[in-house]
C-alpha cells in the first residue's frame, strides 16, 4: 500500500467547485487503494483577506494573535473538503493543528515544525482520508503558531518526512516547473524531471511554483516531490536527488527577477580592510550583499566597488553607507532599474564554454551586463531591468529549450 501526501494550494481549493473536484481528484486516489493525507491551503485570497482585517485594527497587530487569525483560514478548506468527500461516499475526517498536535518552535508568524503526533492519524488511514491543514501547528505551551507565507509547501514535506509517506505531490494552478515563466515566453517547457538543486536555484533566482524552504527540506531528507495540476490530468514534474536524471542538456532552466538592485562605491581608497569595513554595518543590519565586483584601480590608490542586494534593502543600504564614518569615497551611485538573470543546469558542470556562450548570446543582443556570479550549476547577470524578456528569451533559444 502507498501512502500519499497531497497537497493542495490556495487557488486548488479557491471555491465550493473547486473544493468538491479536488474531493474527487482524492476519491480516485484513495479507491485504487492508497493511504491518503491530503493537506489544504486556505482558499485563495482568504489569508490576505485575514491580513488586511489585521491592519484595520493595527498596522503592528499582535504576533500570537495573528496567528490565531490567519490559521483559520485553512480550517475552513478543510472542514470543506471533508464534507465534499463525506458526501461523494468516503470516510473522511479533518483535524486541526492542535487536535494532532502537530508542534512548532515557538516563533509566531515565522515557526517551523519540529515534531507531530502521527498515531491517530495513521491509525485512521486505513479506515478514510486525513485532512490537515498545511501552514500552521502550535508551540510547546499551546500557542497556535504559523509557518510565514507559503507555508503550506513546507507543511506538506515536514508532514512527508514525519508520516514516512511514499510520494509528496504538490497540486497547484500550473502544471509543473517550466524552463521559464510560460506566462511571458510562450515557447517555454515543461520540465519533466529536475534534480533538488537545480529546482532550488530555480525557485530562489525567481520561478514561483514552490516555496524554496521547502524544496530545500525536501533535498535534505531525500523526499521526491511532484509537482502538478489541479485542473488537468497531465505528467506534472518531478523532483528528486539528481543522480536519478539524465542531463543531455547543459542548462536546464532560465529564471529572472527584479528585486535587486545595484550600487556603486566610487573612488573607495584602495587599502587592505576596507571592504570589510564596508560590508561589516551591511551584515550587522542583516542586508544580504548577493554579487560584489572590486575594478582595479588605475592610479593603485582609489577604487570603484559595485554590489548588488534586494530592493527593498535600498534606502537603509545607502543610509548605512552614508553613516559610515569608517570609509571614505567620492560618490555613490544607486540603481534599482535592474534584474537579475540566470541560467540553472546541472549539466554546467560537466559542458565547458556555457559562460561564454551566455555572454555572447547577451552581446549580440546589446545587453550590457552589469555584474556576473556563478556557482556550479548557475551563471546569474544583473543587466538593465528593461532587457529582462529579450535576454530570457535570447538564453532560452541559444540553450536549446525553445
Ligand atoms: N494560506 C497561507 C498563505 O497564503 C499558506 C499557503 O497558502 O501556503 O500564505
Ligand atoms: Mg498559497
Amino acid at each position: 500500500m502507498v501512502k500519499k501526501i497531497l497537497k493542495f494550494g490556495g487557488t486548488s481549493v479557491g471555491g465550493i467547485k473547486r473544493i468538491q473536484h479536488v474531493a474527487n481528484i482524492i476519491k480516485k486516489e484513495y479507491n485504487s487503494g492508497n493511504q491518503i493525507i491530503a493537506v489544504v491551503s486556505a482558499m485563495s485570497g482568504k489569508t490576505n483577506e485575514l491580513i488586511d482585517f489585521s491592519k484595520k485594527i493595527s498596522d503592528d497587530f499582535d504576533k500570537r494573535e495573528m496567528d490565531v487569525l490567519l490559521s483559520t483560514g485553512e480550517q475552513i478548506s478543510c472542514a470543506l473538503l471533508a464534507g465534499a468527500l463525506i458526501k461523494l461516499g468516503i470516510n473522511a475526517r479533518s483535524w486541526l493543528n492542535w487536535q494532532i498536535p502537530i508542534l512548532t518552535n515557538g516563533q509566531h508568524t515565522n515557526a517551523r515544525i519540529v515534531n507531530m503526533n502521527t498515531s491517530k492519524i495513521n491509525s485512521f488511514l486505513n479506515n478514510g482520508v486525513a485532512i490537515i491543514p498545511g501552514f500552521q501547528g502550535i508551540s510547546e505551551n499551546g500557542d497556535i503558531t504559523t509557518l510565514g507565507r507559503g507555508g503550506s509547501d513546507a507543511s506538506a514535506v515536514a508532514f512527508a518526512k514525519l508520516f514516512e509517506a511514499d510520494a509528496c505531490e504538490i497540486y497547484t494552478d500550473v502544471d509543473g516547473v517550466y524552463s521559464t515563466d510560460p506566462n511571458k515566453i510562450p515557447v517555454a517547457k515543461k520540465i519533466e524531471k529536475i534534480s533538488f538543486d537545480e529546482m532550488l536555484e530555480l525557485s530562489s533566482l525567481g520561478a514561483k511554483v514552490m516555496q524554496s524552504s521547502a524544496v530545500q527540506t525536501a533535498m535534505m531528507y531525500d523526499i521526491p516531490l511532484e509537482v502538478r495540476s489541479t485542473f488537468t490530468d497531465r505528467n506534472g514534474t518531478k523532483i528528486f536527488e539528481h543522480q536519478n536524471i539524465d542531463y543531455s542538456k547543459s542548462v536546464t532552466g532560465v529564471a529572472y527577477s527584479k528585486d535587486d538592485a545595484k550600487i556603486t562605491l566610487i573612488g573607495v581608497e584602495d587599502r587592505p580592510g576596507v571592504a570589510a569595513n564596508i560590508f561589516e554595518p551591511l551584515n550587522k543590519s542583516q542586508i544580504n550583499v548577493d554579487m560584489v565586483i572590486q575594478n582595479i584601480s588605475s592610479d593603485s590608490k582609489t577604487t570603484d566597488i559595485t554590489f548588488t542586494i534586494k530592493r527593498i534593502d535600498l534606502s537603509k543600504t545607502t543610509e548605512i553607507l552614508k553613516n559610515n564614518q569608517k570609509i571614505k569615497y567620492k560618490d555613490i551611485s544607486c540603481n534599482d532599474k535592474v534584474s537579475k538573470v540566470s541560467i540553472v543546469g546541472a549539466g554546467m558542470v560537466s559542458t565547458p564554454g556555457v559562460t561564454f556562450r551566455m555572454f555572447k548570446a547577451l552581446a549580440e543582443e546589446s545587453i550590457n551586463i552589469i555584474a556576473i556570479s556563478t556557482s556550479e550549476i548557475k551563471l546569474s547577470v544583473i543587466i538593465d531591468e528593461e532587457n529582462t524578456l529579450k535576454a530570457v528569451k535570447k538564453l532560452h533559444t541559444i540553450f536549446d529549450l525553445d
